[in-house]
Protein backbone atom coordinates (compact mmCIF):
# COMPACT_ATOMS: atom_id res chain seq x y z
CA UNK A 1 0.00 0.00 0.00
CA UNK A 2 1.33 3.35 -0.57
CA UNK A 3 1.50 5.70 1.98
CA UNK A 4 3.17 8.54 -0.11
CA UNK A 5 3.03 9.30 -4.04
CA UNK A 6 4.64 11.82 -5.66
CA UNK A 7 4.04 12.51 -9.42
CA UNK A 8 6.39 14.26 -11.77
CA UNK A 9 7.21 17.01 -9.24
CA UNK A 10 9.39 20.11 -10.50
CA UNK A 11 9.97 23.28 -8.20
CA UNK A 12 11.32 25.95 -9.63
CA UNK A 13 13.24 29.16 -7.64
CA UNK A 14 13.03 32.53 -8.88
CA UNK A 15 17.16 33.52 -8.91
CA UNK A 16 16.19 37.25 -10.21
CA UNK A 17 17.49 38.82 -13.48
CA UNK A 18 15.29 36.20 -15.44
CA UNK A 19 17.14 33.12 -14.02
CA UNK A 20 15.58 30.22 -13.10
CA UNK A 21 16.87 27.57 -10.23
CA UNK A 22 15.37 24.27 -11.71
CA UNK A 23 15.72 22.20 -7.93
CA UNK A 24 13.87 19.22 -8.44
CA UNK A 25 12.41 18.13 -12.44
CA UNK A 26 10.13 16.43 -13.27
CA UNK A 27 10.54 13.92 -10.34
CA UNK A 28 8.14 11.11 -9.59
CA UNK A 29 8.22 7.95 -6.82
CA UNK A 30 6.46 6.07 -4.76
CA UNK A 31 6.78 4.76 -0.79
CA UNK A 32 5.13 1.84 0.10
CA UNK A 33 3.72 1.74 3.81
CA UNK A 34 6.67 0.64 6.64
CA UNK A 35 9.09 1.00 4.28
CA UNK A 36 12.26 3.05 4.25
CA UNK A 37 12.94 5.00 0.81
CA UNK A 38 16.39 6.86 0.50
CA UNK A 39 16.65 9.25 -1.66
CA UNK A 40 20.37 10.03 -2.23
CA UNK A 41 23.09 12.46 -4.55
CA UNK A 42 25.21 15.25 -3.99
CA UNK A 43 24.64 18.25 -1.71
CA UNK A 44 22.48 20.66 -4.56
CA UNK A 45 20.55 17.49 -5.88
CA UNK A 46 17.21 18.55 -4.80
CA UNK A 47 16.40 16.02 -2.22
CA UNK A 48 16.36 18.40 0.48
CA UNK A 49 14.03 20.40 -1.64
CA UNK A 50 11.92 17.64 -2.01
CA UNK A 51 11.45 16.41 1.47
CA UNK A 52 10.31 20.36 1.68
CA UNK A 53 8.10 20.19 -0.90
CA UNK A 54 6.36 17.16 0.76
CA UNK A 55 5.91 18.89 3.72
CA UNK A 56 4.00 21.69 2.32
CA UNK A 57 7.06 24.03 3.64
CA UNK A 58 7.95 25.07 -0.65
CA UNK A 59 4.96 25.34 -2.88
CA UNK A 60 5.03 23.14 -6.16
CA UNK A 61 5.77 24.61 -9.59
CA UNK A 62 4.27 21.96 -11.18
CA UNK A 63 3.31 18.29 -10.23
CA UNK A 64 1.34 16.35 -7.21
CA UNK A 65 1.68 15.12 -4.15
CA UNK A 66 -0.57 12.41 -2.60
CA UNK A 67 0.26 11.32 1.02
CA UNK A 68 -2.22 9.37 2.56
CA UNK A 69 -4.92 9.44 -0.49
CA UNK A 70 -5.25 13.31 -0.21
CA UNK A 71 -3.13 15.75 -2.56
CA UNK A 72 -0.61 18.17 0.21
CA UNK A 73 -0.91 21.01 -1.90
CA UNK A 74 -4.45 21.90 -1.69
CA UNK A 75 -5.50 21.25 1.77
CA UNK A 76 -7.42 23.67 4.03
CA UNK A 77 -6.28 24.44 7.47
CA UNK A 78 -8.67 21.72 9.19
CA UNK A 79 -6.91 19.43 7.31
CA UNK A 80 -2.97 20.48 7.17
CA UNK A 81 -3.56 20.43 11.36
CA UNK A 82 -4.58 17.09 10.71
CA UNK A 83 -1.67 16.20 7.98
CA UNK A 84 1.06 17.49 10.65
CA UNK A 85 0.09 15.15 12.93
CA UNK A 86 1.02 11.93 10.41
CA UNK A 87 4.40 13.50 8.82
CA UNK A 88 6.77 15.41 10.73
CA UNK A 89 10.56 15.94 9.56
CA UNK A 90 13.88 15.02 11.24
CA UNK A 91 16.57 17.23 10.32
CA UNK A 92 20.18 17.25 10.18
CA UNK A 93 21.74 19.86 12.10
CA UNK A 94 19.55 19.32 15.70
CA UNK A 95 21.48 21.52 17.00
CA UNK A 96 19.74 24.61 14.64
CA UNK A 97 16.57 23.09 15.00
CA UNK A 98 16.35 22.99 18.58
CA UNK A 99 15.39 26.11 21.04
CA UNK A 100 18.41 27.31 22.67
CA UNK A 101 16.64 28.71 25.33
CA UNK A 102 13.86 25.77 25.90
CA UNK A 103 14.31 22.74 28.34
CA UNK A 104 14.60 19.30 26.66
CA UNK A 105 10.83 18.77 28.52
CA UNK A 106 9.48 21.99 26.14
CA UNK A 107 10.80 21.26 23.26
CA UNK A 108 8.86 17.80 23.08
CA UNK A 109 5.72 18.94 24.48
CA UNK A 110 5.47 21.80 21.75
CA UNK A 111 3.95 20.05 19.11
CA UNK A 112 1.64 17.95 22.23
CA UNK A 113 0.34 21.48 23.41
CA UNK A 114 -0.39 23.10 19.93
CA UNK A 115 -2.09 19.85 18.67
CA UNK A 116 -4.14 19.67 22.83
CA UNK A 117 -3.10 15.96 22.87
CA UNK A 118 -3.30 15.74 26.14
CA UNK A 119 -6.41 17.44 28.68
CA UNK A 120 -3.50 17.47 32.16
CA UNK A 121 0.09 18.31 32.40
CA UNK A 122 0.52 15.39 33.99
CA UNK A 123 -0.31 13.19 31.35
CA UNK A 124 1.73 15.43 29.10
CA UNK A 125 4.44 15.56 31.07
CA UNK A 126 4.73 10.94 31.50
CA UNK A 127 4.45 11.37 28.13
CA UNK A 128 7.47 13.29 27.64
CA UNK A 129 9.43 10.79 29.70
CA UNK A 130 8.45 7.97 27.72
CA UNK A 131 9.57 9.73 24.66
CA UNK A 132 12.99 10.42 26.18
CA UNK A 133 13.69 6.50 27.13
CA UNK A 134 11.94 5.43 23.71
CA UNK A 135 15.36 7.41 22.36
CA UNK A 136 17.50 6.27 25.02
CA UNK A 137 17.57 9.69 26.97
CA UNK A 138 15.96 9.92 30.68
CA UNK A 139 13.52 11.42 32.91
CA UNK A 140 16.50 13.62 34.18
CA UNK A 141 17.26 15.25 30.91
CA UNK A 142 13.75 16.99 31.04
CA UNK A 143 14.87 20.02 32.50
CA UNK A 144 18.46 20.81 30.75
CA UNK A 145 18.61 22.73 27.55
CA UNK A 146 19.67 21.59 24.41
CA UNK A 147 23.45 22.93 25.11
CA UNK A 148 24.26 20.65 27.58
CA UNK A 149 23.81 17.33 25.08
CA UNK A 150 26.20 15.90 22.79
CA UNK A 151 25.37 16.01 18.50
CA UNK A 152 24.30 12.42 18.94
CA UNK A 153 22.24 13.45 22.45
CA UNK A 154 20.60 16.73 20.58
CA UNK A 155 19.58 14.25 17.63
CA UNK A 156 17.58 12.14 19.72
CA UNK A 157 16.09 14.51 21.18
CA UNK A 158 15.46 15.91 17.81
CA UNK A 159 13.69 11.98 16.86
CA UNK A 160 11.78 12.09 19.96
CA UNK A 161 9.90 16.01 19.35
CA UNK A 162 9.23 14.12 15.79
CA UNK A 163 7.80 11.11 17.43
CA UNK A 164 5.34 13.40 20.28
CA UNK A 165 2.65 13.44 18.10
CA UNK A 166 2.78 9.52 17.04
CA UNK A 167 3.19 10.34 13.46
CA UNK A 168 3.11 7.60 10.53
CA UNK A 169 5.22 9.35 8.24
CA UNK A 170 8.99 10.80 8.87
CA UNK A 171 10.95 12.45 6.86
CA UNK A 172 14.88 12.29 8.05
CA UNK A 173 17.22 14.83 6.06
CA UNK A 174 20.50 14.12 6.49
CA UNK A 175 19.85 12.66 10.03
CA UNK A 176 23.78 11.47 10.86
CA UNK A 177 25.36 13.76 8.35
CA UNK A 178 26.55 15.83 11.19
CA UNK A 179 27.09 13.26 13.75
CA UNK A 180 30.60 12.02 14.72
CA UNK A 181 31.06 8.73 13.11
CA UNK A 182 31.18 6.54 16.16
CA UNK A 183 27.97 8.00 16.99
CA UNK A 184 26.21 7.56 13.53
CA UNK A 185 25.98 3.87 13.25
CA UNK A 186 23.44 4.37 16.93
CA UNK A 187 21.61 6.62 16.01
CA UNK A 188 20.19 4.81 12.53
CA UNK A 189 20.11 1.73 14.87
CA UNK A 190 17.54 3.80 17.11
CA UNK A 191 15.74 4.82 14.09
CA UNK A 192 15.48 1.27 12.57
CA UNK A 193 14.21 0.12 16.29
CA UNK A 194 11.76 2.66 16.53
CA UNK A 195 10.64 1.90 12.84
CA UNK A 196 10.14 -1.44 13.83
CA UNK A 197 8.26 -0.89 17.24
CA UNK A 198 5.97 2.13 15.72
CA UNK A 199 5.72 1.11 12.06
CA UNK A 200 6.92 3.60 11.07
CA UNK A 201 7.24 5.02 7.27
CA UNK A 202 10.80 6.78 6.71
CA UNK A 203 11.59 8.81 3.61
CA UNK A 204 15.66 9.13 4.23
CA UNK A 205 17.57 11.42 2.45
CA UNK A 206 21.37 11.45 2.66
CA UNK A 207 24.68 12.04 0.30
CA UNK A 208 26.13 8.93 1.28
CA UNK A 209 24.91 5.91 -0.66
CA UNK A 210 27.12 3.64 1.55
CA UNK A 211 25.10 4.33 4.32
CA UNK A 212 21.49 4.68 3.05
CA UNK A 213 21.91 1.37 1.72
CA UNK A 214 21.92 -0.02 5.39
CA UNK A 215 18.51 1.09 5.80
CA UNK A 216 16.32 1.79 2.87
CA UNK A 217 14.60 -0.85 1.07
CA UNK A 218 14.70 0.85 -2.03
CA UNK A 219 16.40 4.06 -3.20
CA UNK A 220 16.25 6.66 -5.79
CA UNK A 221 19.73 8.17 -7.06
CA UNK A 222 19.56 12.23 -7.77
CA UNK A 223 21.76 14.28 -9.77
CA UNK A 224 20.92 18.12 -10.31
CA UNK A 225 17.26 18.34 -9.68
CA UNK A 226 16.52 14.81 -11.88
CA UNK A 227 16.25 11.12 -10.70
CA UNK A 228 18.37 9.30 -12.85
CA UNK A 229 17.97 5.67 -11.00
CA UNK A 230 15.72 3.86 -8.53
CA UNK A 231 15.46 0.37 -7.57
CA UNK A 232 15.36 -1.96 -4.67
CA UNK A 233 18.29 -1.14 -2.55
CA UNK A 234 20.38 -4.99 -3.31
CA UNK A 235 19.36 -4.52 -7.16
CA UNK A 236 21.27 -0.64 -7.10
CA UNK A 237 24.43 -2.11 -5.61
CA UNK A 238 24.03 -4.98 -7.08
CA UNK A 239 23.63 -4.07 -10.67
CA UNK A 240 23.64 -0.04 -10.94
CA UNK A 241 22.36 0.83 -14.16
CA UNK A 242 23.34 4.74 -14.70
CA UNK A 243 26.54 5.87 -15.05
CA UNK A 244 26.66 8.19 -12.57
CA UNK A 245 25.32 5.44 -10.14
CA UNK A 246 28.10 3.31 -11.31
CA UNK A 247 30.40 5.96 -9.88
CA UNK A 248 29.22 6.93 -7.04
CA UNK A 249 29.20 2.84 -6.02
CA UNK A 250 33.04 2.22 -7.43
CA UNK A 251 33.44 4.74 -4.74
CA UNK A 252 32.70 2.54 -2.17
CA UNK A 253 35.21 0.54 -0.29
CA UNK A 254 34.60 -2.89 -0.41
CA UNK A 255 34.25 -4.00 3.51
CA UNK A 256 34.63 -7.54 3.29
CA UNK A 257 38.71 -8.89 2.01
CA UNK A 258 36.85 -12.69 0.46
CA UNK A 259 35.31 -10.48 -2.35
CA UNK A 260 37.97 -10.46 -4.43
CA UNK A 261 35.87 -8.53 -7.51
CA UNK A 262 36.89 -5.28 -6.12
CA UNK A 263 34.79 -2.22 -8.42
CA UNK A 264 36.74 -0.53 -10.77
CA UNK A 265 37.09 3.07 -9.63
CA UNK A 266 35.54 6.04 -12.04
CA UNK A 267 36.60 9.31 -11.20
CA UNK A 268 34.10 11.86 -12.30
CA UNK A 269 35.65 14.40 -14.58
CA UNK A 270 34.59 17.99 -14.57
CA UNK A 271 32.78 19.89 -12.01
CA UNK A 272 28.93 19.61 -10.84
CA UNK A 273 26.95 22.26 -13.06
CA UNK A 274 24.98 25.00 -11.51
CA UNK A 275 21.24 24.48 -11.74
CA UNK A 276 20.45 27.19 -12.41
CA UNK A 277 22.41 26.90 -16.13
CA UNK A 278 21.63 23.17 -16.49
CA UNK A 279 23.31 21.34 -19.51
CA UNK A 280 21.42 20.44 -22.26
CA UNK A 281 19.87 17.34 -23.17
CA UNK A 282 20.99 14.91 -20.43
CA UNK A 283 22.06 16.45 -17.15
CA UNK A 284 24.99 14.27 -16.44
CA UNK A 285 26.50 14.17 -19.67
CA UNK A 286 29.47 16.77 -19.14
CA UNK A 287 30.35 14.78 -16.55
CA UNK A 288 29.45 10.89 -18.25
CA UNK A 289 32.18 8.70 -19.43
CA UNK A 290 29.61 7.13 -21.59
CA UNK A 291 28.48 10.25 -22.91
CA UNK A 292 27.45 9.81 -26.73
CA UNK A 293 26.45 12.14 -29.24
CA UNK A 294 22.88 12.26 -28.71
CA UNK A 295 22.99 12.66 -24.99
CA UNK A 296 23.73 16.27 -25.83
CA UNK A 297 20.39 17.25 -27.73
CA UNK A 298 17.97 14.79 -26.06
CA UNK A 299 16.82 14.20 -22.37
CA UNK A 300 16.52 10.88 -21.92
CA UNK A 301 12.78 9.71 -20.14
CA UNK A 302 13.30 7.97 -16.95
CA UNK A 303 11.73 4.66 -17.37
CA UNK A 304 11.62 0.91 -16.25
CA UNK A 305 14.28 -0.93 -18.05
CA UNK A 306 14.38 -4.17 -15.80
CA UNK A 307 11.34 -5.26 -13.59
CA UNK A 308 11.14 -2.33 -10.85
CA UNK A 309 14.45 -0.81 -12.20
CA UNK A 310 14.21 2.27 -13.22
CA UNK A 311 16.98 4.71 -15.21
CA UNK A 312 16.94 7.97 -16.92
CA UNK A 313 20.30 6.99 -19.46
CA UNK A 314 20.52 6.63 -23.53
CA UNK A 315 22.39 3.77 -23.04
CA UNK A 316 18.97 1.67 -22.11
CA UNK A 317 16.57 3.14 -24.68
CA UNK A 318 15.33 0.79 -27.32
CA UNK A 319 13.52 3.67 -28.70
CA UNK A 320 16.22 6.08 -28.39
CA UNK A 321 16.91 5.93 -32.86
CA UNK A 322 13.20 6.86 -33.43
CA UNK A 323 13.21 10.49 -30.78
CA UNK A 324 17.05 11.06 -31.39
CA UNK A 325 16.16 11.33 -35.19
CA UNK A 326 13.29 13.21 -34.98
CA UNK A 327 14.43 15.82 -32.42
CA UNK A 328 17.89 16.12 -34.71
CA UNK A 329 15.89 16.48 -37.55
CA UNK A 330 17.64 13.34 -39.36
CA UNK A 331 14.32 11.45 -41.06
FE1 LIG B 1 25.67 9.30 -19.92
FE2 LIG B 1 24.22 9.74 -22.10
FE3 LIG B 1 23.36 8.05 -20.24
FE4 LIG B 1 23.41 10.67 -19.79
S1 LIG B 1 22.17 9.61 -21.30
S2 LIG B 1 24.05 9.09 -18.40
S3 LIG B 1 25.26 11.29 -20.85
S4 LIG B 1 25.18 7.83 -21.52
MG1 LIG C 1 20.29 19.05 1.88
Amino acid sequence: ERILDVKKLSKYFDMGKGKTLKAVNDVSFFVNRGETFGLVGESGCGKSTIGRTIMGLYNKTSGDVIFDGINVHSLNETEKFDFYRKIQMIFQDPYASLNPRSTVKEIIAEPMEIHGLYKSKTEQLDRVYELLEEVGLNRDHANRYPHEFSGGQRQRIGIARALALDPDFVIADEPISALDVSVQAQVVNLLKELQLEKGLTFLFIAHDLAMVRQFADRIGVMYLGNMVELTDSDGLYDKPLHPYTQALLSAIPIPDPDIEEERERIILEGELPSPVDPPSGCVFRTRCPMAMAVCREVKPTFQEIEQKHYVACHLYDETLDEIAKEKLNIV
